[in-house]
This record gives C-alpha cells, sequence and structure tokens, in this order.
C-alpha cells in the first residue's frame, strides 16, 4: 500500500458541490460519491474531520440582499450547513463508518454540539467526524470555519474541494486564457485577492502554519492522491521567510 503522508486531515466541501448538476439542494448520488471518498480516505489510515458550508441552500449575504436582517440570514445559513452535515452523515452510515456530526450551534435533538476535546477524542478513535454551522456566529464564512476547525483539531492539511480544480490568476469560467497555479504561497493569495478563500481564512492559515489544498471534488481519487503526498489542485502554504 502507498505510505499516507497526513496522520489528520480537515476537508472542507462547499455546499455546492453537494447539489451535483442541480441547481440548488443536495444530490443524493453526490452524497454517495463524496462519502465513498471520504470513507476510502479514513480507510486509508488518516483521520478525516469534515466542514461543510451551505451555499446550496442559503446563505446570509444573499438573503440580506433580499431585505432580511443580515444575522438571521446567517443564522438559516448556518443551519443550511447543518442540514448538509445530516445528509452526508447519512451517507456515510450507509457506507458502514463511524461518523458524528458535531455543530457550532448547540441543538442537542439533532447533534452533537461542538467541543474540541471530544472532536479530537473521535478522531483518535477512527470516526468521521463532520463540523457543522461553521464558526457558530454571524458574518463568518464556512471557508473561516474550516481553517479554525483545522487549527483547532492540528490537522496537517487542509483541502478545500469545489467544483473547481484549482487556483486561477482569474476566472476560468471567463477567461479562457486563465493560468492555473501549482503552488502559491499565502501573501500572494491575499494581496492579489485570488478567490480562493475569504482573507480571515487565509490569515488563520498563514498564521498557523497549515497548508491548504484546493482541488475539484470530482476529480476520482483526488482526496487519496492528496493524502499519499501527491500533486493535485493548488497547494498554498506560508512563505518560507515567515517559517
Ligand atoms: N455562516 C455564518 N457563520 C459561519 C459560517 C457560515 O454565519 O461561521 C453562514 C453564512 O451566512 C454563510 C452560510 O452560513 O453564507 C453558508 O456558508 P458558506 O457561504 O460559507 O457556504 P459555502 O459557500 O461553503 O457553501
Amino acid at each position: 500500500m502507498p505510505e499516507i503522508k497526513y496522520k489528520r486531515i480537515l476537508v472542507k466541501l462547499s455546499g455546492e458541490a453537494l447539489m451535483g448538476q442541480q441547481a440548488a439542494g443536495i444530490d443524493p448520488q453526490m452524497i454517495d460519491k463524496v462519502a465513498a471518498d471520504l470513507v476510502a480516505l479514513a480507510r486509508s489510515g488518516v483521520e478525516v474531520g469534515v466542514v461543510v458550508g451551505g451555499g446550496n441552500l442559503f446563505r446570509g449575504a444573499g438573503l440580506a440582499e433580499a431585505g432580511l436582517d443580515r444575522v438571521t440570514g446567517d443564522h438559516m445559513g448556518m443551519l443550511a450547513t447543518v442540514m448538509n452535515a445530516l445528509a452526508l452523515q447519512d451517507g456515510l452510515q450507509r457506507q458502514g463508518v463511524a461518523v458524528a456530526v458535531m455543530s457550532g450551534l448547540a441543538m442537542p435533538q439533532v447533534c452533537e454540539s461542538y467541543s474540541q476535546r471530544d472532536a479530537r477524542r473521535r478522531l483518535a478513535d477512527g470516526e468521521i467526524v463532520i463540523f457543522a454551522a461553521g464558526t457558530g456566529s454571524p458574518y463568518f464564512t464556512t471557508d473561516t470555519g474550516a481553517s479554525l476547525r483545522a487549527i483547532e483539531i492540528r490537522a496537517d492539511l487542509l483541502i478545500k474541494a469545489t467544483k473547481v480544480d484549482g487556483i486561477y490568476d482569474k476566472d476560468p469560467v471567463k477567461h479562457s486564457d486563465a493560468v492555473r497555479y501549482s503552488d502559491l504561497d499565502y501573501d500572494r493569495a491575499i494581496d492579489q485577492r485570488l478567490a480562493v478563500m475569504d482573507v480571515a481564512a487565509m490569515i488563520l492559515c498563514n498564521d498557523n502554519a497549515l497548508d491548504l489544498v484546493v482541488c475539484d471534488i470530482n476529480q476520482p481519487g483526488a482526496l487519496l492522491d492528496l493524502a499519499r503526498g501527491n500533486s493535485v489542485g493548488t497547494r498554498v502554504t506560508r512563505k518560507e521567510a515567515q517559517k
């Protein structure tokens, strides 16, 4: 068996990654596919944490534009991430793995509340832990939630699995000559406002020297390849001089 390079990985799944070809909502086939990739990663010996987004259902900023109070909108967005987390938990359980959902907003009848100590214990026991409700606070994103949870559980790598296969110098959908980076540092990604993650999320990663890889959720075997140390998508690291 090829050697595994990382002990603990946090995978950030955007809400869009769960909607497949649909315009919104959750695609059950996509849940099964993503679950299979996460199970393969866990069975390779990596401790797997997952942060799910909610953009396939609700985003606070969009709701605020439509006239809702922003904090109410963000609460709805965070609840959307819990719905996605429950769907993913269900998909993972059907594939026979132990899994827990831990939410940054307390809802004891639905799932567990987030606790760093319990999360670390469950991961060490081989359970996949899905972190829902982002940071638990409005005005943040699940990208920042992912950076935060990754640092808290002391992940060795943060993977952002999206519908794009990496980070480009300009929007690849609008520009046919857009060039994909294989490696970047956080300073450059922040300075150039490259569409990677929001700045708060990248500052957290940079300050804590946590490597990030952005890759395509639809690329077969991408997560396992990354765990084995192969180059996939775009890797973002802290500048050598700061280390
Ligand atoms: N959200 C929040 N605080 C957090 C994380 C998320 O208020 O810590 C809300 C926010 O409204 C956000 C929504 O939940 O728009 C869904 O998360 P996000 O947009 O990050 O989802 P993704 O783009 O990853 O699908």
